[in-house]
C-alpha cells in the first residue's frame, strides 16, 4: 500500500545524515556535560559546538541559546519566567486568539495566577494587525506572545513589525517560531525579538529537544529547580544526541532552504489549484497570497461533512493528514484557529491540514486529490446536513 505523509506540521523523519551525527552521542561520547573529567569535557565540548552553530544560524549570540526540551517547554519558560519576574512591573499580557496551546494554556494557567491576558483577533486569513496589537497595549503591559507562523492555517505573522511597537513601548516580546525555524529565514537580530522558541522534530531532527531564544539582559524566572544547566535557568542533564541533532538539523534546513522550499511549495501548490478546481463548495482557509503563507502548508473545510471522516478515509488508503489541529484530536471542539477567523462552527468541524514536506512529490499530491474527491463525495452523499447547509451558507 502506498504510504503518503502529508502531516509535517505535526512532526517531521529525523534526517539520515542528522541521525547519523547523533549516533555517536548516545553510548561513545556518553558522558554528563557537567562533569569535570574527560568524558564529561568531551560531551560539554559537542554541546558548545552545537550552542555556536544554532547561534550562527538565528543570527544572535551563543550565550542567548538555551536548550530545552521543545517547543511546548520553551514557550512556557519564556511566558511564565518572564511573567513572574516582573510581576511588580505589571501583570497584563497580550497573545492572540489562534496561538498554540503551549502558548494559549500557559497564559491561562498566569490568569490564574492573577495576570490578566487580552487574546487579539485575527483577521479572516489570520493576521494579528498591528492596529490590534497597539490598542490592547495598558500601562501594565508587560509581554507581548504572538506567533511566527500559524500551525494550521500557516500564516506568517508581521513580526518584525509587531516587536517594533512592543519596543516602543518598552514590553518584551516573545514569538513563537516552531512553524518557522526551518521553513522561512528566521534573522533575530532583524526581527528584534527578546525571546524565540523553535523544535527540532519540525525541522528533520529529533523529539524531545527544542530552544529558547533569550536575549542578554532579559530577565525570566528559572524553569526548572535543581542543577545549575543553562546558566541556571533550567536543571536537568544535557541532552547531548538531541542537542547535536538540533543543530545540525537547523544547520541542514537552512543551507537547502531554497531549494526544498521551490519544491515543496510547487508540490503544495499543484494540490491546492486541483482541489479548488475539482471539489466544489470548500474554504481554502489561510493566506491566498504565496508569499504570506508557509511554503507545506495548506488547509481546507469541506461544507457538510466531518474531518474526521475524511481523515479516517484518507488514512486507508495511506495518506496521513490531520484534522483541526493535532493538539486537540479526540477532542469534539472545532479548531479555535478557524472559528478565529471566522469559519462558522459547522465547517469549521470538517477541515483538514495537508502539511507537505521535502519528500512529496508531485504525485503524491495526485494520488491525494483523486481519494479525495471521491471521499468527499461518498461522505457528502451520506451527510444528512449537506443540502441544507449549502442552502444556508450561499454559494461557497
Ligand atoms: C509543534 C508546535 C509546538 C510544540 O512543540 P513541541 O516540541 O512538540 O513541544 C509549539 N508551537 C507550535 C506553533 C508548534 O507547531
Amino acid at each position: 500500500m502506498k504510504k503518503i505523509y502529508l502531516d509535517h506540521g505535526a512532526t517531521t523523519a529525523v534526517d539520515s545524515e542528522v541521525l547519523q551525527k547523533m549516533l555517536p552521542y548516545f553510548s561513545d561520547v556518553f558522558g554528563n556535560g557537567s562533569s569535570q573529567h574527560f568524558f564529561g569535557r568531551e560531551a560539554l565540548a559537542a554541546i558548545d559546538t552545537a550552542r555556536e552553530d544554532v547561534a550562527k544560524a538565528l543570527n544572535c549570540k551563543s550565550s542567548e541559546i538555551y536548550f530545552v526540551s521543545g517547543g511546548s517547554e520553551a514557550d512556557n519558560m519564556a511566558i511564565k519566567g518572564y511573567a513572574l519576574a516582573h510581576k511588580d512591573k505589571g501583570n497584563h499580557i497580550i497573545t492572540s486568539k489562534i496561538e498554540h496551546p503551549a502558548v494559549l494554556e500557559t497564559c491561562r494557567k498566569l490568569e490564574k495566577y492573577g495576570f490578566e491576558v487580552t487574546y487579539l483577533d485575527v483577521d479572516k486569513e489570520g493576521f494579528v494587525t498591528p492596529q490590534a496589537l497597539k490598542a490592547a497595549i495598558k500601562d501594565t503591559t508587560i509581554l507581548i506572545t504572538i506567533m511566527m507562523v500559524n500551525n494550521e492555517i500557516g500564516t506568517i505573522e508581521p513580526i518584525k513589525e509587531l516587536a517594533s511597537i512592543a519596543k516602543e513601548h518598552k514590553i518584551a516580546f516573545h514569538t513563537d517560531a516552531v512553524q518557522a525555524v526551518g521553513n522561512i529565514p528566521v534573522d533575530i537580530q532583524d526581527l528584534g525579538v527578546d525571546m524565540l522558541s523553535l523544535s527540532a522534530h519540525k525541522f528533520y531532527g529529533p523529539k524531545g529537544v527544542g530552544v529558547l531564544y533569550k536575549k542578554n539582559g532579559v530577565r525570566i524566572q528559572r524553569f526548572l529547580d535543581g542543577g545549575e544547566q543553562e546558566r541556571n535557568l533550567r536543571a536537568s542533564t544535557l541532552n547531548t544526541p538531541g542537542i547535536v541533532g538540533c543543530a545540525e538539523a537547523l544547520k541542514k534546513a537552512i543551507k537547502n532552504m531554497d531549494e526544498n522550499n521551490k519544491k515543496t511549495q510547487a508540490v503544495r501548490d499543484h494540490f491546492v489549484e486541483r482541489v479548488i478546481k475539482e471539489i466544489p463548495h470548500i474554504y481554502y482557509n489561510g493566506p491566498k497570497d504565496v508569499t504570506k503563507r508557509i511554503p507545506g502548508n495548506s488547509d481546507f473545510s469541506f461544507i457538510g461533512i466531518e474531518g474526521e471522516g475524511i481523515l479516517f478515509h484518507l488514512d486507508i488508503n495511506g495518506i496521513a493528514v490531520s484534522s483541526g489541529s493535532a493538539c486537540s484530536s479526540g477532542s469534539l471542539d472545532p479548531s479555535h484557529v478557524l472559528l478565529a477567523i471566522g469559519i462558522p462552527m459547522e465547517v469549521a468541524h470538517g477541515s483538514i491540514r495537508f502539511s507537505f514536506g521535502k519528500e512529496n512529490t508531485i504525485e503524491d499530491a495526485d494520488y491525494t486529490v483523486d481519494v479525495l474527491k471521491k471521499t468527499v463525495e461518498q461522505l457528502r452523499a451520506m451527510s444528512p446536513i449537506y443540502e441544507e447547509l449549502l442552502k444556508e451558507l450561499g454559494n461557497v
